[in-house]
């Protein structure tokens, strides 16, 4: 009997996430010589000069563009689709979001795009590679350069990802990793800030020193989360409970299992939470010196598995390669005009798949900030995650190909 194949992975062994919420209920939270040693490990992973460890990657953009000073009111160019912490924190600086549209080959920011929206007041922007594509980061960092524009990168979905050999994350001022669960270098939570500036470095150490103690409790719940996607995502168990339930949702409410990770809360934030600005823990930063040696071998097989299927696929739709660039594609997105009805039909043929959990932030109802962006829209409605991850064997990935075939050759999924 051949088990279904989920949508996704949680990228650690459950022994290890079960160990993990054993110990982390006694362990010390705050040996700042082990964090030490992961931000130096993991800056020298990156290829950049200094790295600093936050709790999530909002907090590390929060916390660079505060140090940076940047005027209230100053324009921020924005991504039209990450999460939603994000669009918080620059609001809650007093700054003004601009989004740009991407462009579908690259999913990140078409330089024409970024020309139009400049203004004497943008200070700073947000370079977001979604799902592992490396646009021509050149071509966009020329332009910011020439605007005296602060540079942020996230790279959270685009570790490793790199442009002529220099790796995402060390191009802009600050590149800002977030090492949440389900992302290929997964710490229980965390945002890993690096840049080469000895001088923002130091302001930066302050803002992280001005940090409130971390809760176990906090940090316990994260792995309670990891561990459960991690067993949901079992194939056994996924077989069994999972995917009939979700199979069950969907044919009493077509979409309504779609998104990867389930729905998120889209209402406004009165303030920002304190939670977010609590440290890094040493239990996190032991977890990453011992995860971060694995990411180049599992990469190489998702890198490997997206190769096999775009081979065995004909006609789709999905985002490019560029001639320079390493895409890590930490997720493959096939580009579908029906995404439900393709959902169904992979289902039927024993393969599950969703869509993007992360909020298409320039058009939320409860936020007065809004912009066209029309590829956007487009990824957002029509992107499916293919599964690719590295545990698919390769009777997996043929049958993976061999349902995105058919659905690519259904009527009612890809009647364009
Ligand atoms: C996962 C993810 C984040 C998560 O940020 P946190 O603040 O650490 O939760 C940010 N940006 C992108 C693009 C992501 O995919």
């Amino acid at each position: 009997m051949r088990y279904v194949i989920p949508r996704g992975i949680v990228y650690h062994k459950v022994s290890e996430d079960i160990i993990a919420a054993l110990t982390a209920t006694y362990k010390n939270l705050e040996q700042e010589s082990v964090i030490k040693d992961f931000e130096q490990k993991f800056a020298k992973y990156i290829g950049s000069n200094y790295a600093l460890a936050f709790p999530f990657a909002r907090t590390a953009i929060y916390a660079a563009l505060k140090v940076r000073n940047i005027p209230k009111g100053s324009e921020i160019i924005m991504p039209p689709i990450t999460i939603k912490g994000i669009l918080d924190v620059v609001l809650d600086l007093d700054l003004h979001p601009v989004f740009v549209d991407i462009d579908l080959d690259t999913l990140c920011f078409n330089p024409e795009g970024i020309n139009e929206a400049i203004s004497p007041k943008t200070k700073s922007i947000i370079i977001t590679y979604l799902y592992g594509i490396v646009p021509n980061i050149e071509e966009i960092l020329n332009i910011c350069n020439q605007n005296n524009i602060f540079v942020i990168e996230d790279f959270s979905q685009c570790l490793n990802g790199t442009f002529k050999n220099k790796k995402a994350g060390s191009y802009g001022n600050v590149g800002v990793y977030s090492s949440s669960s389900t992302k290929t270098l997964d710490t229980y939570g965390g945002g890993l800030l690096v840049c080469n500036d000895n001088k923002l470095y130091n302001k930066l150490c302050n803002f992280q020193a001005s940090l409130k103690t971390p809760s176990r409790l906090n940090l316990i719940s994260k792995i309670i989360t990891d561990l459960t996607r991690n067993l949901a995502t079992t194939r056994s168990i996924f077989h069994f409970i999972v995917f009939p339930l979700i199979k069950i949702a969907t044919r009493i409410k077509p979409g309504s299992s779609i998104k990867h990770t389930g729905n998120r809360d889209q209402k406004m934030l009165k303030s920002l939470p304190a939670i977010w600005f609590e440290r890094y823990t040493s239990f996190q930063a032991y977890q990453g010196l011992k995860f971060i040696d694995r990411v180049n071998k599992t990469d190489e097989e998702r890198i490997k598995n997206v190769g096999y299927i775009k081979s065995l696929i004909s006609g789709g739709k999905f985002p490019k390669e560029l001639s320079y660039s390493k895409n890590i594609y930490w997720q493959f997105v096939v580009f579908f005009k029906n995404p439900i009805a393709a959902q169904r039909l992979m289902q039927k043929m024993g393969v599950d798949t969703s869509t993007t959990s992360l909020l298409k932030i320039s058009s939320l109802e409860s936020y007065p900030y809004h912009g066209e962006t029309p590829n956007a829209d487009y990824l957002y409605n029509h992107g499916l995650f293919t599964p690719s991850y590295p545990s698919l064997t390769d009777e997996d990935l043929n049958d993976i190909s061999k349902a995105v075939n058919s659905c690519i050759r259904d009527e009612n999924c890809n009647n364009w």
